[in-house]
């Protein structure tokens, strides 16, 4: 398969890029993910011209793909969470509801479908979301570290060196990592499935060696999370937890 990148169409005073990926097939295709990447796959005889010619005509369709994305991923990403019993929270994926008990101590325990909240006040709402969101804190502690040992042979292998990896509260970013080396995990994928865990864990790695976008920094990825982009798409199930 050859495959393109950096290429874009105008669409009003937009530009919007896209992957043209060239495969032995007759007709040419256009797919608009989740995360707003458009990419197209068309014929291995077709010319850029001529592919450039058809996306122009779809510029219309594809741009109002990639704006319900964003709103739909806007009301997605902060929803308001309410922390009252019945609410469906995830933890690595699956989903739990909430169950919030009064009692004497005060804490979290996951019990088969449920999360419950043991706190001493059922009304003191902001009490229960700090509770549970140090348990996230911790479970994501634990569960991160567990992932980078896992992974930690690709730094051996591509003479990577990592300083620490921490944990924050991103709004908009799954991770990212900075020049000290360090790398830095949103902890609200603690909610997703641990093979998106594992792509945004892989994703930051591969940023220690390459700080782009670009097409060595995509083998890199692919070369370790062959699906990464399948993975990618299942994040939407993730709310910021704010
Ligand atoms: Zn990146």
């Amino acid at each position: 398969m050859k495959r393109s990148e950096g290429l874009y169409i105008e669409y009003g005073t937009t530009r919007i890029p896209f992957i043209l990926e060239y495969k032995n097939k007759k007709t040419l295709s256009i797919a608009v993910t989740p995360d707003k990447q458009v990419t197209i796959t068309a014929p291995y005889e077709s010319s850029l011209e001529k592919v450039l010619e058809k996306v122009g005509k779809r510029a219309g369709w594809i741009s109002k793909q990639i704006r319900q994305f964003e709103s739909y991923e806007a009301t997605l990403l902060h929803r308001k969470i309410e922390y009252v019993s019945g609410e469906t929270f995830h933890y690595m994926g699956r989903k739990y509801r909430l169950k919030v008990l009064e009692g004497l101590g005060e804490e979290i325990i996951k019990d088969g479908r449920y999360i419950k909240a043991i706190v001493k006040n059922k009304s003191n709402q902001k009490n229960i979301a700090s509770l549970i969101i140090n348990w996230y804190r911790l479970e994501a502690k634990k569960i991160f570290q567990e992932r980078f040992e896992r992974y930690s042979y690709i730094l051996k292998r591509e003479k990577i060196a990592v300083n620490q990896l921490m944990i924050r509260r991103l709004e908009k970013r799954w991770g990212s990592c900075t020049e000290a080396g360090n790398i830095i995990l949103n902890l609200s994928l603690i909610q997703a499935p641990i093979q998106c865990i594992d792509y945004v864990l892989v994703h930051e790695i591969c940023h220690l060696k390459y700080l782009h976008h670009g097409p060595k920094f995509y083998n890199m990825l692919g070369r370790y999370i062959e699906d990464w982009e399948k993975r990618k798409n299942r994040l939407h199930i993730v709310r910021i937890l704010e």
